[in-house]
């Protein structure tokens, strides 16, 4: 026998039961990005592997270990994109977007990282990003967690999500904490795990962010960032803050947040939920004033955040948001002779558009197209037999009413429809 080929580990197929979830999130989401006034950036999937390596940074988890990298045929490192920030940087850079202009972007899409696949982790997932550019005023930070925590309550979920934020400072505050960080690590080396040490040397503050539990306890003790913060950057925290209290949102200071990628500075967050197990952070995000420069374009202020899709469907799904079911057809059209079925459901399909029209294909006896109208949850099943056919008529036959057969003109039959939509609405 031939051996059946299976999806790649990590990489999900979303079934037509589970896509109303994912649709009624989808559809909320482009509701709310076009109420603040986001436009859509639609970005590729493949970039060059050094876009990713500049941005992010070399000593990350991203770059280190979970990109997909291959040559392309005439050798060069291609990317399967692990994130969206890099390319829509690259994008507005290459299209003249950024340059002294006010944006505010946003897009979706698969992202790829080589991770270990498990619940709420996986190697394709989707994210929901926003990006902004040319404001570097605290507001806009404000608005963007503002408009976040609006989506929780469209979706009906604010009660599982909360939080949390911190402020990384200017790059020279980053620099002291940093030597003040090693000095501390340092003298406690040997209870660091092998990923922390090597960190040390390499990028210390990534040590913050390490899931170890021993060196998470660790931490416990070492220096806070928001003890380093600079001027400006504590003055744009504080203003932030006072937004978010004015505009009712709640948050936790999370002093060590610092985010697993290179160019945040100044605001960092995440919306964690308990109720996904280890894989807690919903949305997160943050400013990141040096990274347009850094792929070369001119100094630009910019703050976004990216929402994981997959967490966020599975946080529907624990609050019972969405029935999972894919929905019946108003109307299933029965006929032993398919051509009549066809013309008849089409006649129908331009008659009232809203309506939801399955035709019977594949043949069979009346009895069983009258089954599988049944089996399906349609409402009504259109008879076409001959008579019908020759005086120009159809059989409706009720089949979640007791109520008796009755037959129509074709005429009749659109009023008919006509009046139950209408009712429906
Ligand atoms: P984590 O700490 O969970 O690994 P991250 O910091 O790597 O997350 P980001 O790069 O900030 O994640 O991506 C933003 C969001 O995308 C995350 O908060 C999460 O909701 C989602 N996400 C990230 N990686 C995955 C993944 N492998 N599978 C599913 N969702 C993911
Ligand atoms: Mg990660």
């Amino acid at each position: 026998m031939t051996q059946r080929i299976k999806a790649i580990r990590g990489m999900n197929d979303i079934l037509p039961q589970d896509s109303p979830v994912w649709q009624f999130l989808e559809s909320r989401v482009r509701q709310l990005l076009s109420q603040y006034g986001y436009g859509e950036i639609r970005l590729p999937i493949v970039e060059y592997t050094d876009l990713f390596k500049r941005s992010i940074g070399e000593v990350t988890d991203i770059v280190e270990k979970e990109m997909y990298t291959f040559e392309d045929r005439n050798g060069e490192s291609l990317t399967l994109r692990p994130e969206g920030t890099a390319s829509c940087v690259r994008a507005g850079e290459e299209h003249g977007l950024l340059y002294n202009q006010v944006q505010r972007l946003w897009y979706t899409g698969p992202m790829f990282r080589y991770e270990k696949p498990q619940k709420g982790r996986y190697r394709q997932f989707h994210q929901v990003g926003v990006e902004t550019f040319g404001m570097g005023t605290p507001d806009i930070d404000a608005e963007l967690i503002i408009m976040t925590a609006r989506l929780w309550r469209d979706l009906g979920i604010s009660d599982l999500v909360t939080l949390q934020l911190n402020s990384l400072g200017s790059n020279t505050a980053r620099a002291e904490f940093r030597a003040a960080l090693v000095a501390f690590l340092q003298e406690r080396r040997e209870q660091l795990d092998e990923d922390s040490k090597r960190r040390l040397e390499s990028n210390p503050l990534r040590v913050l962010d390490s899931k170890d539990q021993g060196t998470q306890a660790v931490l416990k003790n070492a220096p806070s960032l928001l003890d380093f913060l600079d001027a400006e950057s504590r003055d744009h925290f504080e203003q932030l803050k006072a937004m978010l209290t004015a505009a009712g949102v709640k948050f936790e200071i999370n002093s060590r947040l610092v985010r697993g990628l290179d160019y945040y500075c100044k605001t960092v967050f995440e919306w964690v939920t308990s109720a996904l197990g280890a894989q807690g952070t919903v949305c997160a995000g943050g400013r990141y004033d040096g990274l347009v420069e850094q792929l070369g374009g001119k100094a630009t202020p910019a703050v976004g955040f990216a929402m994981g899709m997959e967490r966020l469907v599975l946080l529907l799904d624990a609050a019972g948001v969405v029935q999972h079911l894919t929905p019946a057809p108003d109307v299933y059209v029965v006929s032993e002779d398919a051509t009549a079925a066809l013309l008849l459901a089409e006649s129908l399909r331009n008659q009232a558009p809203s309506l939801k029209v399955q035709c019977h294909c594949g043949g069979g006896k009346f009895k069983k197209q009258l089954k599988k109208a049944d089996d399906i949850g349609a409402r009504f099943a259109l008879i076409l037999g001959e008579s019908e056919i020759s005086s120009g008529q159809v059989g409706i036959k009720f089949l979640r009413e007791a109520r008796e057969q009755i037959t129509l003109s074709q005429t009749q039959l659109h009023t008919f429809f006509a009046q139950i939509l209408a009712a429906q609405e």
